[in-house]
């Protein structure tokens, strides 16, 4: 296959700036340009978007995204290590890259990129994948700053992502994925194509903001899934109970069975659920 860009391989790249990878950033890069170009391939189309992207250590996925034609690309990252690479990206295509040296939980989007709108691509670093994937979930006001996120996880977290009531995965991150976005998994990757190997696959999943969600809290709607999944096996009269209100009046009014399990609840039974909690407090 032809080669992405005129940039060296990323081995090289990774070698040249000692980019040993850190289990503590959760660092598992990938070397494969081909494989870059076909995560920034699922993020399409590009022309005239602005990417957000978390963590590109040495640059293969930001350098797929420009390739394919991405207008401009924050990039926050928070090894040091990784920055001089991605200033020889960054001065391949110029005016294109913006490298911002830092920490993606404390990362200020909206001052970063003003009133613009954005979308979100990365390979996420995994220890803390899901927590930032919750921060862009209950962003406010909404529709929110994005307008659809491509994401890798390990396939597990990508399964707790997409996963209905019913299914075994289906849990807190099912119910807040499912209320404001459209989720799915689009493919997997092998651990093989990652350095260092994890020890499981992976997978690219997308998330479309809905344009409407059922109208609730967000706050509300996390603090009730909190309670409910924290005690997945128990009756909800029983789990709800740390939310620290009346459980059987909280459900009385949202129209669930006392008896009721978390993993019986549709997200509309939740969004309700969250409703009937803000009107009580
Ligand atoms: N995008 C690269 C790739 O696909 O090969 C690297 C992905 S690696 C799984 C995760 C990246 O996130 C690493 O470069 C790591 O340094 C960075 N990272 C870890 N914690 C971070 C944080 N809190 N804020 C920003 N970047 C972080």
């Amino acid at each position: 296959m032809a080669p992405v860009d005129d940039l060296p391989p990323l081995r090289e790249v990774i070698r040249k700036h000692g980019l040993t990878p850190k289990k503590s950033l959760g660092q598992n890069f990938l070397h494969d340009l081909n494989l870059t170009a076909r995560i920034a391939r699922a993020a399409e189309p590009l022309e005239n978007v602005t990417i957000v992207e978390i963590g590109p250590g040495p640059g293969g996925l930001t350098r797929a995204l420009l390739t394919l034609g991405a207008r401009r690309i924050v990039a926050v990252e928070r090894d040091t290590r990784a920055i001089a690479a991605l200033q020889e990206i960054a001065e391949r295509y110029p005016g294109r890259l913006d490298i911002v040296e830092g920490d993606a939980l404390k990362f200020d989007v909206r001052g970063q990129l003003g009133p613009e709108r954005a979308r979100i691509v990365a390979n996420l670093p995994y220890n803390i994948g899901t927590v930032l994937l919750i921060g862009w979930l209950t962003a406010e006001p909404w529709p929110p700053w994005y307008d659809s996120m491509v994401l890798m996880f390990q396939r597990e977290v990508a399964e707790r992502i997409v996963a209905k009531v019913g299914d075994k995965a289906y849990g807190r991150l099912a119910v807040l994925a499912g209320w404001r976005t459209e989720a799915k998994i689009l493919f997997d990757v092998a651990p093989q194509a990652f350095v260092p190997p994890p020890s499981i696959t992976s997978s690219v999943v997308r998330l479309v903001p809905r344009a409407e969600p059922l109208p609730c809290d967000a706050v509300a709607l996390q603090r009730v899934t909190e309670a409910a999944f924290g005690q997945r096996r128990k009756m909800l009269r029983q789990s709800l109970k740390s939310l620290g209100v009346d459980a059987a009046a909280l459900l009385s009014d949202a129209g669930i069975e006392p008896t009721a399990r978390a993993e019986e609840i549709d997200v509309e039974g939740f969004v309700t659920l969250a409703r009937a909690f803000t009107a009580m407090r």
